[in-house]
């Protein structure tokens, strides 16, 4: 089995993802995100917000509605020319691809002739209202910026804000891809993370610069082995309609034909770009409403400019499933039933891990065994992410949360009877350590912030 096919078999099998509408045989590229899915999504973005809102200066939040004026995709340029892709159709199979995709001039599928290109709109349509007419068509956003845009002067005003400053959301976005594909990494509906940093035109090279470094540090400091991500400078006539520059953060995913000429495998994760006052002068000019910041020391008005940094939670999420996969054959413990069996092991970091804890009585033929463990079990619950297992060998149970990426295995045992203590086993190192049941909720809590 090659690696994508394993990431999604786990996935399923133990509760992060799982097809959308499966009972009804699935439904192209949505997914829904399971028990541990959720959780570790939910990380992801609190991980992110954290650092926009936490560790950047001078960046608030917001959180725009999905729905919008239709004006506001006229004003951004994705009702006309600008988000459309170029697709051409197999003329045998009706198959249509984007022609940026295509490395030869024929259907991949059957090896038919094509049609000419032509431009196709990723934006989803919907109808607004209890009348189906063309007065209330409007769209799903197609990326979560726009919220922000139309929000620049409530946001300035209301927080007393003053250029530099940015303002980061995490919202649900909607593209009618063409081509899906590659489990979460192409999908139809997905999460944005995005931050627009509002600054004086002058300022923006060496902010950009530093929004480069800053976002590429993000994914070393989750661990992202740094050997699989880069930033490539995107050339001109492959950049957004919007961007006057774009830096692509990479990733190398067991998938995909080389970009760029490049070599096969790196995918963009994230995008930074220098959007100029495309966005605001765009809307000051379909809106009606003067957008222009007034400098109140320099007393210059003028359309800030906006370096963007965009990444689907999805995508990372897919980013930090298959960075922190490994396989061991034979097993890591040459002693317990494991040897030659492959192991598997999820090697979260310690912030995005679903499941921090988990509680593993010895054995379970022991009634006073099983009771305390559940007691050790219900005290750490309102505290942590835990699972309590008892079924099957300690050992496969072990493994069973390793592959899951739990953090902490502590095991119930005889010696816990007499002295009130259990064994701590850390997930990398298998190390184990003793720790008095009463100190556990400080102790756990000091091991995972360390
Ligand atoms: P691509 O070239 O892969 O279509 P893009 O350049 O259109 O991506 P942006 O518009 O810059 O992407 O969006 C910013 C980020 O949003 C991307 O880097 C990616 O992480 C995420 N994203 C965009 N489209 C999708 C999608 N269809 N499914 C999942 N995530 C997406």
């Amino acid at each position: 089995m090659d690696l994508m096919s394993k990431i999604v078999s786990l996935s399923k099998r133990r509760g992060f993802i799982f097809p959308s509408s499966e009972i009804y045989g699935g439904f192209g590229s949505c997914y829904d995100f399971g028990p541990l899915g959720v959780e570790m999504k939910n990380n992801i973005k609190k991980v992110w917000w954290d650092e926009m809102t936490k560790k950047q200066e001078n960046i608030v939040g917001l959180d725009a509605s999905i729905l919008m004026r239709p004006e506001v995709w006229k004003a951004s340029g994705h009702l006309t020319a600008g988000f459309a892709d170029e697709l051409v159709e197999c003329k045998k199979c009706h198959h249509r691809f984007r022609k940026d995709f295509l490395e030869e001039k024929k259907c991949p599928d059957c090896g038919g002739g094509l049609t000419e290109p032509k431009k196709f709109n990723l934006m989803m349509k919907t109808f607004v209202g209890p009348v189906e007419d063309e007065a209330a068509v409007t769209y799903l956003r197609a990326e979560t910026c726009q919220g922000i845009y139309v929000n620049f002067l409530n946001v300035l005003n209301s927080m007393r804000l003053k250029i530099p400053f940015g303002i980061c959301q995490i919202g649900k976005a909607f593209r009618n891809e063409i081509t899906p594909g590659n489990f979460i990494y192409r999908v139809r509906e997905f999460e944005q993370m995005e931050m627009q940093w509002f600054c004086h035109p002058k300022e923006t090279d060496k902010l950009f610069d530093y929004w480069k470094k800053e976002r590429i540090n993000w994914y070393l400091n989750l661990g992202i082995k740094k050997e699989n991500l880069r930033a490539i400078e995107v050339p001109k006539k492959e950049r957004a309609h919007y961007a006057k520059r774009q830096v692509d953060i990479e990733y190398k995913f067991p998938f995909g034909s080389p970009r760029f000429g490049g070599e096969a495998g790196w995918n963009e994760i994230e995008g930074i770009h220098n959007r100029g006052d495309w966005d605001l002068s765009n809307h000051s000019k379909h809106s009606g409403e003067d957008l222009r910041y007034f400098d109140e020391e320099t007393k210059e008005r003028y359309h800030p400019h906006i370096i963007e940094t965009s990444v689907g939670v999805d995508r990372s999420f897919l980013v930090f499933l298959i960075d922190a996969y490994q396989e061991i054959k034979g097993g890591r413990t040459k002693t317990t039933e494991a040897t030659k069996e492959i192991e598997v092991l999820l090697k979260l970091d310690k912030k995005l891990a679903p499941t921090k804890v988990a509680v593993l009585p010895l054995v379970r033929n022991k009634p006073k065994l099983i009771k305390k463990a559940k007691e050790v079990f219900k005290l750490l619950k309102p505290h942590f992410i835990v699972q309590y297992d008892e079924l099957g060998s300690i050992g496969r149970r072990y493994r069973r949360q390793d592959e899951i990426g739990t953090i902490f295995c502590l095991t119930y045992d005889f010696q816990s009877l007499k002295d009130n203590t259990l064994t701590i086993r850390d997930r990398n190192t298998m190390k184990q350590e003793r720790v008095k049941v009463k100190d556990l909720v400080k102790v756990l809590k000091e091991k995972l912030e360390k």
